[in-house]
């Protein structure tokens, strides 16, 4: 056979073709970000893509109130969502508003202007970022185990601020306030503005002497190698102290993680990707490779539509300035992303269409009236175990429960789960400075998390209501 022939015959064979798969529970399709045309918004309409670009403007036009929503909603949202929000602000929230446009720009992204109130009420960031008193549970708006500060971080600090609850990590709370407010924010009990519903704690110490009392503890503590720095929110401490701050901490010998917690990579990406807060962290970032320390940066995204250009932008920003990783710590809320479309949809766009990487999901925690908000443990393991096998093993988050005097579990952990009450059980393999206090040795006690009732059978939910004492029961 000669050469000629071979090609032929190589030629002549049908092109290869892709086995036919089985059809799949989640399709993956690529998709391009997009950026929503805040112009859709009569408040919005004259704003140019110069101001929309500048975290000056971003930040003077946040939404805080009401009216300023309606100033920039205007009619195209029905008078009867403005009363709605109204009774939550006065009768329900646990966080005063503040939305930067670029977060309230990615509610109802596609809405026609006829159905807008209707995809409004619907979004997906809408009911975690703007809460409505007709989202909220009226049998049990809080479980009856809520607490302000349900874990207990306070009662960890080792010096204001600074929470030492795993050997070797300390999460430093630096900033008690952010660029926006979460409805579920955890850190309910310090962060943001007081609401009618709650008193904020406030930090007592200034924070040129809160900062330096940090340093002090975590450079005579050798046992400390990781730390979170965090609030509030990292984009709320002016850069030149922030700076300052965390190259104090590079120098910490022991120091060798540490990781800036900012939603506002996804909230207001036009601050991490300013001159002066790029030039930052490149300053940053060469001098912790000098002392051999890994740089990260996290933020918390729980819907894939607020992935856009711009916050790609920011965290790509991040990459280049020299940050070992941008990561995901989204919340699984129910009516949010607890489905696994949902999950799959926003875990493929941080990670394809923004280099963020996929780290966690935690479960709503048990603050007061997030009980709407709360998936029972069940459904928390059901979507684990539906997430799992699309994304690359590096980038599937895991779903955690972050369990009261614990800290944060896999789904799969608890020693023993009752699906009837919801009660689950759970230990730990280590001391926290908790346990030194009442002296319990590692592993042997076991705590509680409690699934939402609503989502109990009826035998679960009577159990509740039989032992719930009664000026706890909200009915
Ligand atoms: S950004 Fe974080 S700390 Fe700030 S309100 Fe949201 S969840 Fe709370």
């Amino acid at each position: 056979m000669t050469d000629t022939a071979l090609d032929e015959t190589v030629l002549r064979q049908p092109a290869p073709t892709a086995p036919a798969l089985p059809d799949q529970p989640y399709v993956y399709r690529h998709r391009e970000l997009t950026e929503p045309d805040w112009r859709r918004f009569p408040g919005w309409r004259d704003t140019t893509a110069t101001d929309w670009a500048s975290a000056q403007w971003q930040r003077a036009h946040c939404v805080k109130n009401v009216a300023q929503l309606r100033d920039v909603l205007g009619d195209l949202l029905d008078d009867s969502v403005y009363a709605d929000l109204e009774r939550d602000q006065r009768e329900r929230a646990t966080m005063s508003m503040l939305l930067p446009p670029q977060m309230l720009n990615t509610i109802a992204p596609d809405a026609p202007r006829r159905r807008f109130t209707e995809a409004f009420r619907a979004d997906p960031v809408r009911r975690y970022m703007v809460p409505l008193y007709s989202d909220r549970r009226q049998d049990w708006p809080s479980h009856p185990f809520a607490e302000r500060d349900s874990l207990h971080e306070q009662e960890m600090w080792v010096v204001e601020g600074l929470t030492h609850r795993y050997p070797t990590k300390v999460l430093a709370e630096v900033v008690s306030t952010c660029p926006q407010y979460c409805g579920h924010c955890t850190r309910m009990d310090l962060v943001g503005n007081s609401t009618p519903q709650v008193a904020k704690t406030r930090f007592e110490l200034r924070p040129a002497n809160r900062f330096q009392a940090m340093l002090d503890y975590i450079a005579a503590s050798p046992g400390v190698r990781d730390v979170v720095v965090s609030g509030g929110d990292v984009a709320n401490v002016p850069w030149p102290r922030l700076e300052a701050f965390v190259a104090d901490l590079i120098r910490v010998p022991s120091v060798r993680d540490i990781r800036l917690a900012s939603k506002a990579v996804v909230g207001l990406p036009q601050y991490w990707s300013s001159d002066q807060v790029r030039s930052g962290v490149e300053r940053l970032t060469v001098l912790a490779r000098a002392h051999d320390v890994q740089l990260s940066v996290h933020t918390h995204a729980n819907a894939a539509q607020q992935i856009t250009p711009a916050v790609a932008a920011a965290a790509r920003g991040l990459l280049d300035a020299g940050v070992r990783d941008v990561r995901n710590q989204g919340v699984l809320m129910a009516g949010v992303n607890d489905t696994v479309d949902a999950l799959l949809d926003l875990n493929f766009a941080l990670l394809d269409g923004a280099a963020i990487m996929p780290y966690y999901f935690y479960l709503c925690d048990m603050i007061p009236f997030s009980e709407h908000w709360r998936t029972s443990l069940a459904h928390a393991q059901e979507l684990q175990q539906g997430i799992l096998g699309y994304l690359p093993g590096f980038a599937t988050p895991r779903i955690v429960c972050d369990v009261p005097f614990v800290g944060k579990r896999w789904v799969h952990q608890p020693v023993q789960y009752d699906r009837n009450t919801g009660i689950s059980q759970w230990t730990k393999n280590y001391r926290t400075v908790l346990d030194e206090q009442i002296d319990d040795p590692a592993g042997v006690d076991v705590h509680q998390y409690y699934d939402p009732i609503h989502t109990l059978p009826e035998s679960g939910r009577q159990w509740w209501l039989r032992h719930t004492p009664a000026g706890q029961v909200s009915r």
